[in-house]
């Protein structure tokens, strides 16, 4: 018989049933008072973490595999970023970063032009959330090129803020009823390996993507001179974990030298280590003239970043600011967390990422609704497909997935329409991704019973 003593905390233990009695009542006050625009995939309802634990109001200690949604990537609650935040908080809270000088905004800077991919003089802007990196860097573009038209891709999510949004070719859901956006904004096909058109290789599937871009866009509707920046994701994310081959950044990068228009990486959910490299753009090669950081940035505080070459970022004062962005306290945090993840937890991501795909690259042989596996480091996702031959998405099986795992004590989350995406933070051990395999295998082979 079990002990309290035998009992890991470093694996999911479930003591009530779930929702448990505490979780339940404060749901039910939720319910009458928050935003039903919040998107609740089970009821979870969180106490404490630490590392990759998670423990809820009923005592019930669930394995993290979303991270706050790719944020807490020191682990939830990791000692030297409290102590750091604790320390900061004690000194100095907030004095606005717009107005004032504080050194370790200017810390965090260099640190960050030092990481940029390609190298080269950076300057950052600093804000707090991702959707605002993405503003400023709409704005940047278009004042650093006189130009005003924007193209981004299908299936890419870059906030929800109306510039932002503009941008969002996520899901309707999230322009239904808002009006019109941004106007010059255009979209183009993401390449997707595993949706190529049937006999197309990953290659040819980016090289249609381009070829919209230079023989549908820029010839009927986007001259390439009014063109001011192209935005994309490295890696998609909320578009179900989508990994173009390099080909297709190639090519970005010979569209933006040869038309004058300006790279943005929207590195908000790839970046800081999660794909075990800090950017995704570095597992491709791609050097972007301005790329976004928010989410994993500072372990779970506020922050967002946009590094932009140098003689890009020539906006006089008052153009842009922001009264809280680069928050001392939120800037302490992230040169903590850029500290843990250089010494030790990139190399983490990149051998637990390896070790999960591994382990995952069976489940299409195995399993009979898993489509596709894929991912770098631990930004990984599996695809549910109704039939393997026609790939059609089965998103009411993703969610019965993702609810199973939650009832077996995993949190994960869906991505896209059919994808279950694995985020953990970059701290977890092998005996977890132990605990998230076998979790959910029995979860991919409860849906065929
Ligand atoms: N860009 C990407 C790639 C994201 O994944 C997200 C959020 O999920 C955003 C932008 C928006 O970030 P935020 O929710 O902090 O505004």
């Amino acid at each position: 018989m079990l002990t309290s003593e035998l009992i890991r905390t470093d694996l999911p233990n479930l003591v009530t049933s779930l929702p448990g009695p505490r979780a339940k009542a404060i749901i039910e006050r939720d319910a009458a008072v928050l935003s039903p625009s919040y998107t609740r995939g089970y009821p979870l309802v969180v106490e404490r973490g630490e590392g990759a634990i998670i423990e809820d109001v009923d005592g019930n200690r669930f394995l993290d595999f979303n991270a706050g949604i790719a944020v807490t990537s020191t682990g939830h609650c990791h000692p030297r970023v409290v102590a750091v935040i604790e320390r900061q908080a004690a000194r100095l809270i907030h004095m606005s970063g717009t107005d004032f000088y504080y050194e370790n905004m200017v810390a965090l800077a260099e640190k960050l032009a030092s990481l940029a991919p390609g190298g080269g003089p950076r300057r950052v802007y600093f804000g707090n959330s991702g959707t605002e990196a993405i503003e400023a860097a709409i704005k940047l573009a278009r004042y650093a090129t006189g130009r005003e038209k924007l193209i981004a891709f299908y299936g890419g999510f870059h906030g929800r803020t109306m510039g932002s949004l503009s941008l969002t070719a996520s899901k309707s859901i999230q322009r239904k009823g808002f009006g019109s956006l941004l106007s010059g904004v255009f979209h183009a096909p993401y390449p997707n390996p595993y949706r190529c058109a049937p006999g197309q290789t990953p290659d040819e599937c980016a090289m249609a993507s381009i070829r919209f871009i230079e023989d549908q866009l820029f010839r009927t509707v986007a001259p390439p001179e009014d063109v001011a920046a192209i935005f994309v994701e490295p890696l998609q994310g909320e578009g179900g974990y989508v990994l173009p081959p390099k080909l297709f950044f190639d090519e970005l990068q010979r569209i933006g030298s040869q038309y004058g228009i300006l790279l943005v990486a929207d590195e908000i959910q790839s970046g800081m280590g999660r794909t075990g490299k800090m950017w995704a753009s570095d597992h491709v090669g791609f050097v972007p003239d301005i790329l976004t950081s928010a989410k994993a940035i500072a372990s779970g505080l506020p922050l967002s970043a946009v590094v932009a070459r140098a003689e890009l970022m020539t906006w006089p004062p008052g153009a842009h600011a922001s009264t809280f962005g680069g928050n001392p306290v939120a800037i302490a945090a992230a040169l903590a967390t850029i500290d843990l993840l250089e010494s030790e937890l990139i190399r983490n991501a990149s051998e637990m990422g390896d070790y999960i795909c591994a382990r995952m690259s069976k489940w299409p042989d195995r399993f009979r609704y898993v489509g596709d596996v894929r991912g770098r480091g631990l930004m990984l996702a599996v695809e549910l497909v109704r039939d393997k031959q026609s790939k059609e998405r089965a998103p009411d099986l993703r969610d019965r997935v993702v609810m199973d795992a939650f009832e077996r004590g995993l949190l994960v989350l869906g991505a896209g329409q059919n994808v279950v995406r694995l985020c953990p933070p970059l701290v977890i051990t092998r005996d977890q991704a132990d605990f998230a395999m076998d979790t959910l295998e029995a979860c991919l082979a409860n849906l065929e019973r």
